[in-house]
């Protein structure tokens, strides 16, 4: 059998990459900017889910400095709905820095590129040897599956495998086509080594695969246990003068700097609306006169699925006031990131407040924006 590390295999997975690949905006460019943007999202992320946010992003902050420049709340706006918003924070952050020590211009070097905040090794490596040509192998997801399959590497990732694979891609990279080689394995784990039913009969390298060979590409590499929280919360759209109360998560920690609704999660044996008074009553030191359903939204995010339910809430008076906390008028929460399942609520207030949506609803819940 063929070696999954000859030219032989290299010669024809590069010949496949050439009439199979998608034409996607970031394979147009050897912009190390716009390389380096892709990849952020394209982690934890579809490519089908990027496009859209990554053509968004480049009219938001079309180049490092205008993202180095940019408010923090305007980044998290654009990030809305990716998840994972650390990658936001730490796209500006990086920005910033390039900014200051590196005048502007993303370092060519795999240490100052791979000390930047949020940019790991794969990240360093995708980038300089897409934008830069530079022969740097990338073992991210798809790569680490296809070469496991190939190399019938049994087990589960781990940073050590990830380094033994490195040094073994290393080797057979073709002078002058890093960023095709890389891109070409990516691009076969996404398309025909998938990670459920990868397609080997549609495979251009199915004679070099070892685990195809002995039928086990089903279960090569390991499948990952992953836990999955569920929760139940409840939040409270508090209106008073035409203006609803948001406020912001804490800095630090899941979902930091995003805005949402106050309101927590049911304990054992509460129904929403109690968990929303005891919530309110506790966080904001006020009592709800009434409440109104207005949405159930189910979204996932990390580990967790949440059973989101959200009431207009009417206060016995006004609550405190702090640097965290806001009145703003419905038309304005268009303009503040909110995480996935609070953007939903946004959008069910929205749709509340539509001319069609306010007919017949004279004494209804509809807020003026
Ligand atoms: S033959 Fe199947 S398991 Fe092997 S690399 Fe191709 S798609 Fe993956």
């Amino acid at each position: 059998m063929p070696s999954p590390l000859s030219a032989e295999f290299v010669r024809r997975l590069l010949a496949w990459y050439k009439i199979h690949h998608r034409r996607l905006p970031w394979r147009r460019t050897r912009n190390p900017y716009r390389i380096w943007i892709s990849e952020v999202m394209l982690q934890q992320t579809t490519v089908e889910a990027v496009l859209p946010y990554y053509r968004r992003w480049l009219k938001q902050f079309p180049d490092l400095k205008t993202l180095a420049r940019a408010p923090l709340s305007r980044v998290l706006k654009s990030w809305q709905g990716l998840g994972y918003y650390q990658r936001a924070r730490n796209l500006r952050a990086a920005a910033r820095r390039v900014v200051r020590d590196y005048s502007g211009r993303l370092p060519q070097s795999y240490k100052d590129l791979a000390g930047l905040p949020g940019v790991g090794p794969y990240t360093a490596a995708a980038v300089l040897s897409l934008a830069y040509g530079s022969a740097m192998p990338v073992v991210e997801a798809n790569v680490r599956r296809v070469m496991m399959r190939l190399l019938r590497l049994r087990g589960r990732a781990s940073a050590g495998l990830d380094k033994k694979l490195g040094e073994q891609l290393k080797n057979i990279i073709p002078p002058g086509q890093a960023g095709l080689f890389n891109q070409a394995l990516m691009e076969l784990g996404a398309l025909v080594c998938r990670p459920a039913s990868p397609r080997c009969l549609a495979c251009p390298v199915a004679v070099f695969c070892l685990a195809y060979e002995r039928g086990e590409q089903e279960v090569i590499p390991e499948p990952r246990k992953r836990e999955i929280r569920r929760l139940t919360a409840v939040v409270a759209v508090i209106r008073r003068d035409g203006k609803v109360l948001i406020q912001k998560r804490p800095e630090k920690g899941l979902l930091a700097g995003l805005w949402e609704f106050p309101g927590g999660k049911l304990r054992p044996g509460e129904t929403p609306q109690q968990a929303l008074r005891r919530e309110i009553k506790e966080e904001l030191g006020i009592v709800l006169k009434s409440m109104t359903f207005l949405a159930r939204v189910k979204h996932a995010y990390t580990k967790y699925v949440v059973d989101l339910h959200a009431f207009l809430a009417e206060p016995t008076e006004k609550p405190q006031l702090t640097s965290r906390r806001r009145w703003v008028r419905p038309a304005e929460l268009r303009h503040y990131p909110f995480p996935s399942g609070s953007a939903r609520i946004v959008d069910a207030l929205d749709k509340l407040n539509r001319p069609q949506a306010r007919k017949g609803r004279a004494s209804g819940p509809a807020l003026r924006s």
